[in-house]
Order: structure tokens, then sequence, then C-alpha cells
């Protein structure tokens, strides 16, 4: 199953729930407008090389759009609208003025060098700055784009349209981003854990709790690092390359210094040989699939040996996986919530640049926590008061407001 067929499952659960009807249910799983664009550069070789690039702008009933843009050779049409929809629900279920939107680069990321990726992400934008702007549509970093991304979309959209540090957020600190957003999804991760720990740990909280996670990226390793500085203990990492394992505990900040120096966290020596597969079934209390989408799939999900998953990616866990392990008893804390953290923080980013301000590291977080904290609970109000789970009762809490909006709107 597609991750937009996997989506669409998840999104049909909740308006059961909810009773949708299938006019606003029609309107509201169908993107406003998808963009295909042809970005042809030279390469550092001197060949001329043409990518296809995307966005997919899903639903602004609740404000301007809002989301990544990811640079992989499996991005493609459907997993980009897949992203989009996922959008629309994050930023509603945390309660932000925006709807959703996503974009990405058919690429071998890794490839590219950073001149080619400069001219690549130029001439992206060139084909797609008259769909984006601070109150249309701002794009933020996802895998393999980050700040330095960020401050090129920014430079480019501002030749055409004059200077816009809010036309996309993720951006270097010193150039209009905000502090503590590098962290925000991984924070963000943490609240998660932390609060479904409250609700559902039996008496356990994040300082009695073994974590396993996959991916050590941005997501990942800022989950992983304040997981570790909470008392958590890390007991297993991959990331592409492998990875390592100590039942023990991990000392985060070796891991990290050791991935800095090696471009992997694989072959760490306090820790034993790790693959993907064998993080996945590792004994612990908390699994983060913190990497790519569909790695926990019905062929594996059996093997879950974690009581809670806190999805730090989208979309890690099929539609198949997450039946099987509803049956085993697994809390799965969805993306939309799980990994709203970022864009919570991106929100914070685009207001400071609207009010040409900027607000303390301790202020964002404060406020991180806050919008993270209310949200879990509004979610959990619905799963316990309905009988359904955490990813059900998150996608009613965001499509009731997406709704409730689009009715006051108008559909047509
Ligand atoms: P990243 O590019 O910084 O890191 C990705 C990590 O995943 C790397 O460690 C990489 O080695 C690892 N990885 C890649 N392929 C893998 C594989 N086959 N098996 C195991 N590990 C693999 O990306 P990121 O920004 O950390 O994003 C990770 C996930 O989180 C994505 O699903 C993204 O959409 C989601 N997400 C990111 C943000 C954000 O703010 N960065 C926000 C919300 C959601």
């Amino acid at each position: 199953m597609s991750a937009l067929e996997t989506t669409l499952r998840y999104f049909k659960s909740a308006s059961k729930v909810m009773d949708l009807g299938d006019r606003i249910e029609k309107f509201l799983t169908t993107p406003r407008r998808e963009i295909s664009v042809e970005v042809t550069v030279e390469m550092d070789d001197g060949r001329l090389e043409t990518f296809v690039g995307y966005r997919v702008q899903h639903n602004n009933a609740r404000g301007p759009m809002k989301g990544g843009i990811r640079y992989h050779h499996l991005v493609d049409l459907d997993e980009v609208r897949s992203l989009a929809s996922l959008m629309t629900w994050k930023t509603s279920v945390v309660d932000l003025p925006f709807g959703g939107a996503k974009g990405g680069i058919s690429c071998h990321a890794e490839t590219l060098s950073e001149r080619e990726q400069e001219r690549i992400t130029r001439k992206f934008v060139d084909g797609i700055h008259d769909v984006i702007g601070p109150y249309k549509d701002i794009p933020a970093p996802d895998m393999n784009t980050g700040p330095q991304t960020m401050a090129w979309i920014m430079d480019q959209y501002s030749k055409y349209h004059g200077f816009s540090p809010a036309v996309v957020t993720g951006k270097p600190v010193d150039l209009h981003g905000s502090l503590g957003r590098e962290a925000a999804t991984g924070r963000g991760v943490l609240i998660a854990a932390e609060e479904a720990l409250k609700a559902y740990g039996a008496g356990k909280g994040l300082a009695d709790c073994t974590f396993a996670v996959q991916g050590f990226g941005n997501v990942g390793s800022w989950a992983s690092r304040l997981i570790h500085e909470r008392g958590g203990k890390v007991v297993a990492v991959t990331d592409v390359k492998g990875g390592t394992r100590n039942p023990k505990g991990l000392d985060v900040s070796g891991v990290v210094a050791f991935a800095r120096r090696t471009g992997s966290v694989d072959g760490y020596p306090e820790g034993e040989p790790c693959g993907n597969d064998d993080l996945l079934a590792t004994k612990c209390d908390v699994l983060v699939p913190a990497a790519l989408d569909g790695v926990i799939h019905k062929g594996n999900a059996k093997d879950v040996r974690a009581k809670f998953i806190v999805e730090g990616a989208n979309g890690p866990v099929t539609w198949e996986a997450d039946e099987v392990l509803r049956k085993k008893g697994v809390v799965v804390v969805p993306d939309i919530y799980a990994n709203a953290g970022g864009v919570t923080v991106s929100y914070f980013e685009w207001v400071q640049n609207l009010q040409v301000d900027t607000w303390p590291e301790e202020v964002v977080n404060r406020r991180l926590h806050e919008r993270m904290t209310a949200a879990f609970s509004k979610i959990r109000g619905v799963a316990d008061g309905r009988k359904v789970p955490l990813r059900t009762a998150a996608f009613v809490v965001a499509i009731g407001r997406v709704a409730a909006a689009t009715s006051k709107l108008g559909i047509s």
C-alpha cells in the first residue's frame, strides 16, 4: 500500500468516527494545487542534468500552507501528496494558523556537491516562486535539506519579491532563523514520549524507560540527545549505514561526536553492531522511528518488542502494521502529533519574521512545550472518550478543526 493510500485510510477511520459525510470528505482529501517543475542545471563537470521538482498544496482553510522540501531519490508525486495532506492535519492538531503543503526534488542528494545543491534549489524557486510566499505557502526543511537550503530559497525568492524572510522557515539563526528550531522536532518527540508515558505508562516515567531510535539525522539525533539529558536510557541507534546497541545505555554525546567524526553511528566502539531490522525488534520501552516512511510493515510489526512507538518520521508505520500493533497493545503516538515540534517552532519563526523580532530560546522552548502538551491533552480526551487509538483521535481533532473552518468559509 502506498504512503498516500495509508494516509487516506487513517483519514477515513477518523472521518467514520466523526460521521463527516461524503461531500466534505471529498473536499478535504483533494489537494488544492499540484505543481511539477523541470529543474535543469549545469553540474560541476559541465553536464546538463534535469530533475523534477514538486510542490503539492493540500489545504489552506486555516491559513497559509506550510510544509517541508525533501531531496531524495524516492520523491514522487504520490509521496509528496501524502506528505502534503499529513501537513494539513499536523498544523491543525497543534492548532497552528496554517494549512498543509509539501515539496521535493527527486535526486540522489548524497551525490550532489554544495554548488550543485545551490543551483538546483535556486532553479526550483524560479519555478515555484509565484505560488509560494509568506501569506501563501511557506516551505521548510525535510530530508536532505537544511538551514543552508532555506537561506538559498529566501534569497532567490527575495530577488523576485523583495526582502521576504517569512517565505521560508528553518533558516540559519544568523539569517532570520529562530533559536530552538534545529532541535525542535526532536524536542517535540521528547515531549510526546513524556506525555504518552504520563498517560499510559503505568507510573513509569522517561527516566525509567529504555529507548531505541532509528535515524540519527536532525530528528533522531536531537531526540536521542534530549531523552538522554532527561535521564532516559537510549539503548540503540541506527542510520542508513548501520548502528550500535548497548543494553546498558549508550553515551549519546559520545555517539554524536563519533557520528560527526565518521559520518555514521555505525561502528561506535562502545556498543555492539545493530542493523535496522535488529533495531526495530530491540527490547525497549519506547521505539522512535525517525528516518523513513513504511519501515514498520506487516512483515516485521509482530517483531516489535516496545510498548510505545513515538513516530519521529512521517508515516513510519504502514496501515497493516498499525492493525498488528494495536492488537498487540502497543501505544502508537502518531506522526501528525509526535513530530509536530518542528512545524510549531517554524510557526514561531514565521511570527518573529513578520514582527521583525527575536525570541530568547527559553521562550521558544516554553511555548513549544505549552502547545505540545495542550495538543496531547485534547487528543487523549478524544481517544479515551471515544475509545479509539491515539492516531484516530489525532485525526479526529485535526479534521474537526479544518472541517469547521471550511464550512464557515463555504466550499463553493
Ligand atoms: P535527516 O536527513 O536529517 O536524517 C535522516 C536519517 O535517517 C539519517 O540519519 C539517515 O542516515 C537515516 N536513514 C536514511 N535512510 C535510512 C534507512 N534506510 N534506514 C535507516 N536509517 C536511514 O532527516 P530528518 O530531518 O531527521 O527527517 C527524518 C524523518 O523525520 C523524515 O520522515 C521527515 O519527514 C521527518 N520529519 C522531519 C522534521 C524536521 O524538522 N527535520 C519534522 C517533521 C518530520
